[in-house]
């Protein structure tokens, strides 16, 4: 254990970002350099509690060590923290940056004080790692001749690819995009996960003898009976690409998009030609209405902001969470309470106040005479429980119009496109999404395995990551009748949580 008194010396402080005056110039992470004895005082905090319910129950989907490390960093033993965090994810990087931290929701110490920040801590365990020269290429010593084809490049095949590699199979990850990473690369952007982060761990598995194949659109461009024929094995983890649309009269016009579109066009840009090329759409000097909320909303605020929007609304159609837990919402849940992200403190820094207008519902978009959304008619709602279950209604006179030239949709995805499932065959679930079991992962055709939000619907990275670290031990299992690699936690308890 860390300092068996350090949670009641010390205060909880998190790793600063960067002021929204600074960061709201540049496309740069939003994260300071964090203070190590500052980190060192946080693993203090740790009370290494008999149950650690962080790194399991409601906790990390993972089942991260999160204790063991918090003692090693409080005792300067960064190297071995950096191995303990190793055994159990593969991509520290991403889950520091981007988590939404479900166990610090389950952290013992915040039944009655703020949790330990086991997130800053694991992201400044890997940073550190990788600034110390700790992380080299370790391809495996033998190959089992057994190979796998792995389609979808997001984390969710990455974590597969990355185990079943370990383990000596053959690995080739096809990807319909021009750059290997799924949403860490086209969906997350820059200002939370930095594109050469996501880089420096996709040529670490190169070097490992991982191989990826880019604009590899299968089921369009490749015949995904060919790789399953070539193949011992093939995982499905091509995501939940499909989003969710707002079919009211006006839905055609221009300057109406997917937030899929204005997110992954903006980085591609960026990328490609530092926003010269001019294949983006822009927002700069348009009024701005994002509608939905979570990470996908955050990021076109945080986007749209960085263009130089002249104003920014985003409709949420379900009321405020409460400032802290209800009732019905306990320890160690996920706490589902009011949060500000990088995105709505950058507006209110810029606005004076905070985008978010709860309880409304769009009714239709307006056209400028010219087939340009113009505004949105809007109404407000209330939700009146009845017979035990929450439903909406609208507010009589309440009808209001919102001026907008730009229009986000940012309402959640409905499951994985199903084109290549059609050419299999495969079964679905009654959600759409690939048919598999959690923990099993294999789908209705044998040999064809399935993993990540394809399968679970929308969800998180570090879900994405228990996935494909769950579906690469099934696939071992299948090719080899045993394995070595570790089964993740089968905890659904954290499925709670999905903020896209
Ligand atoms: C804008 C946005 C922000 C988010 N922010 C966060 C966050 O801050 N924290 C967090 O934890 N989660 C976040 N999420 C959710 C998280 O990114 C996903 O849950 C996670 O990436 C899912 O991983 P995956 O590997 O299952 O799928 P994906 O990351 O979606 O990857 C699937 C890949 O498969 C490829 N593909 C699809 N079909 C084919 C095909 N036929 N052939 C070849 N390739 C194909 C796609 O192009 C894609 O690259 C966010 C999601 C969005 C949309
Ligand atoms: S992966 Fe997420 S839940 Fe697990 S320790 Fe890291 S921040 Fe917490």
């Amino acid at each position: 254990m860390g300092k068996p008194t350090g949670f009641k010396e010390f205060d909880r402080k998190k790793v600063e970002w960067r002021l929204p005056v600074v960061r709201l110039n540049d496309y740069g992470e939003i994260y300071t350099e964090p203070d190590e004895q500052q980190l060192r005082t946080q693993g203090a905090r740790c009370m290494d509690c008999g149950v650690p319910f962080c790194q399991s129950a409601t906790g990390c989907p993972i089942d991260n060590l999160i204790p063991e490390w918090n003692d090693l960093v409080y005792n300067g033993r960064w190297k071995d923290a950096l191995d303990r965090l190793h055994k159990t994810n593969n991509f520290p990087e991403f889950t520091g940056r981007v988590c939404p931290a479900p166990c610090e929701g389950a952290c013992v110490l915040g039944i009655t004080n703020p949790p330990v920040t086991i997130k800053n801590i694991e992201n400044a365990i890997i940073d550190r790692g990788y600034a110390e020269g700790w992380i080299h290429p370790k391809p495996p010593e033998t190959r089992t001749g057994k190979s796998v084809a792995i389609i979808g490049s997001g984390p969710a095949g990455l974590a597969a690819a990355d185990q079943l590699n370990k383990v000596g199979h053959t690995v080739t990850v096809y990807e319909r995009s021009d750059r290997i990473g799924g949403l860490l690369t086209y969906g997350i952007p820059n200002m939370k996960l930095d594109k050469n982060v996501v880089q420096r761990r996709l040529d670490l598995m190169a070097a490992e003898g991982v191989k990826f194949v880019t604009k590899a659109d299968v089921g369009r461009t490749v015949d995904p009976k060919q790789l399953m024929a070539e193949n011992h094995a093939v995982l499905l983890a091509t995501g939940a690409t499909k989003p969710r649309d707002l079919p009211i009269p006006g839905r055609q016009l221009k300057g109406v998009h997917f937030a899929m579109e204005f997110l992954s066009a903006n980085t591609a840009s960026l990328l490609d030609s530092k926003h010269a090329d001019g294949k983006f759409i822009s927002a700069k000097g348009k009024r701005v209405v994002v509608i939905g909320g979570g990470d996908t909303g955050c990021d076109c605020i945080g986007t749209s902001l960085r263009h130089g929007c002249s104003e920014l609304v985003n409709f949420e159609l379900l009321d405020k969470p409460p400032e802290s837990r209800a009732p019905d919402n306990p320890w160690p849940q996920w706490p589902r309470i009011f949060r500000s992200d990088y995105g709505h403190e950058e507006a209110v820094f810029k606005f004076g106040h905070d985008p978010r207008e709860y309880c409304i519902l769009s009714k239709e978009f307006i056209d400028d005479g010219k087939g340009n959304v113009t505004g949105i008619k809007t109404v407000r709602v209330q939700w009146v429980k009845k017979d035990g279950k929450f439903t909406m209604e609208e507010v009589p006179g309440s009808e209001e119009i919102i001026g907008a030239d730009l229009v986000l949709l940012a309402m959640g995805f409905l499951g994985p496109e199903h084109y290549v499932s059609e050419i299999l065959g495969l079964e679905l679930d009654p959600r759409s999404n690939y048919k598999a079991e959690h923990g099993k992962f294999t789908t209705s055709i044998p040999g064809v395995f399935a993993a990540g939000d394809c399968r679970r619907g929308q969800s998180l990275v570090v879900w994405a990551i228990n996935e494909g670290r769950g579906a690469a031990r099934a696939i071992d299992i299948y090719l080899r009748g045993h394995s070595t690699l570790p089964a993740p936690g089968l905890t659904m308890g954290s499925a709670l949580v999905s903020t896209t």
